[in-house]
């Protein structure tokens, strides 16, 4: 075959990264997972909501005390110094009388105000002065003149019933977990976990344990793509490492979509001849090959993988490199699997940040530098930014997005992506 000619079909088209990540959100909609799930507030962690979450009361459901002091009428304390006899003592969990006019209620915090109190004095405020008779509370006196409402938590001021404190479509923080169940939701309503089936490819790989033939080199991408698939929430099915062969490609597509909704690869997506999985797909889907112009990361592969049962499964495949293939992941898998999951795509949320570095010669592509939080509220760049070197995104707190061509002077002010919000 007359290479120029076959370079020049199989070339693929050069695509920006928005419109990329467009296309694969508009290709995953379709594929959104409708089956919902009931778990129990305790086992909600990252889970996305398929209903809002309603709130059926008040939080607090009653007035209760921000501080360990005594509950009181402003009006009876005229100047500082007022001493009150104390008619009650109420503690946290406990519904106290209402309060005698002219006397104050020992209470501490969380605590419910009792019945007309309009402030509480903290205890640091006041002197409590001991009971004449056994059994009695004593009195206190009281050092400072309370405004009303003073160290008091109104019913309702976090929340108030009826409100939705969480939305459908929200990935359950621990936080979002503790506002469902201070709202009373013992379970949850949420959206199956999208299934993710992950194979390598390349005859170089070879798996941790095994030693280390000529030529070859272990596969760490399969580590780090299943640790980001698991961050994501999903549910992954590990095909393995697939040697470079067509048919092998093909049966573990087809088993791939067989199991999951979407089949996920790495490596082998140029068009050399020893990258399969373009016929593969061609013959057991459909495929889009694109050249996205973001350095690491240029090659991505985006389609679908037929059922033998009728439907179909998407399919992406990342770039082999290690570094490529996690910051494809980040930029281009993640808004998918939001979108398969229930959330809303979401795209990247910058920082403003500050260079701490000079990046004289930028890429005519957008890239993402490796860089870190310098002790001076800076960016550090690490030194190596080959996109082989996995060396740099340990070390890397985040990405620097730079556009096309824009030279970095150390001073300029940059888009930081923490990598902790590229997995969220
Ligand atoms: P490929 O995209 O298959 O051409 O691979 C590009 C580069 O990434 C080559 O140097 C591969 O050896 C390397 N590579 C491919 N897959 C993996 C993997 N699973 N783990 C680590 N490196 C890989
Ligand atoms: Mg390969």
């Amino acid at each position: 075959m007359n290479t120029a000619t076959n370079r020049k079909s199989d070339a693929a088209p050069m695509l920006s990264l928005d419109e990329a990540v467009a296309r694969l959100i508009d290709g995953a909609r379709a594929h959104a997972i409708a089956e919902r799930e009931e778990v129990s507030t305790f086992d909600a962690l990252h889970r996305v909501l398929a209903d809002d979450v309603r709130s059926a009361l008040d939080v607090p459901p009653e007035d209760n005390s921000e501080m360990d002091g005594y509950a009181l009428r402003v009006a009876d304390v005229r100047s500082e110094g007022t001493v009150l006899p104390v008619s009650q003592r109420i503690a946290a969990g406990q519904v106290g009388r209402p309060l005698q006019p002219g006397s104050a209620a020992r209470i501490f915090t969380g605590a419910q105000i009792p019945a007309g109190a309009d402030a509480v004095v903290m205890q640091e405020l006041c002197e409590a002065i001991a009971p004449e008779r056994d059994g009695e509370l004593g009195s206190v006196r009281v050092r400072a003149l309370p405004g009303a409402g003073t160290a008091i938590r109104r019913r309702g001021e976090d929340v108030l019933r009826d409100a939705v404190v969480l939305r459908a479509g929200t990935r359950l923080t621990p936080q979002a977990m503790g506002m469902a169940a201070s709202v009373g939701a013992a379970t949850l309503q949420v959206w199956r976990r999208p299934r993710v089936a992950l194979f390598s490819t390349g005859d170089e790989l070879a798996m941790p344990g095994e030693p280390l033939k000529p030529g070859a080199i272990y596969n760490s991408n399969r580590f780090t793509l299943r640790g980001l698939l698991q961050a994501a929430g999903c549910t992954v099915v590990d095909l393995g490492i697939v040697p470079d062969k067509l048919d092998a490609t093909r049966d573990a597509l087809r088993r791939g979509a067989e199991q999951a909704d979407l089949v996920l690869t790495c490596g082998g997506v140029s068009v050399g001849e020893e990258d399969h999985l373009k016929p593969a797909l061609q013959a057991e889907g459909r495929l889009d090959l694109w050249s996205v112009a973001i350095k690491p990361g240029k090659p991505l592969a985006f389609g679908t993988v037929r059922r033998g049962g009728g439907g179909e499964a998407l399919y992406m495949g990342l770039p082999g490199n290690p570094v490529s293939s996690t910051v494809t992941f980040l930029l281009a898998v993640m808004p998918v699997l939001r979108v398969l999951a229930g959330a809303p795509p979401q795209g990247p949320r910058p920082v403003a940040m500050t260079a701490g570095f000079d990046w004289p010669r930028p890429n005519s592509r957008r890239e993402f530098l490796r860089v870190r939080v310098a002790a001076d509220g800076t960016l550090e760049l690490f030194p190596n930014q080959s996109s082989g070197v996995l060396t740099s995104m340990v070390w890397a707190d985040g990405l620097v997005d730079n556009p096309p061509s824009r030279a970095i002077a150390r001073g300029d002010t940059v888009r930081f992506l923490p990598l902790p919000l590229l997995l969220q």
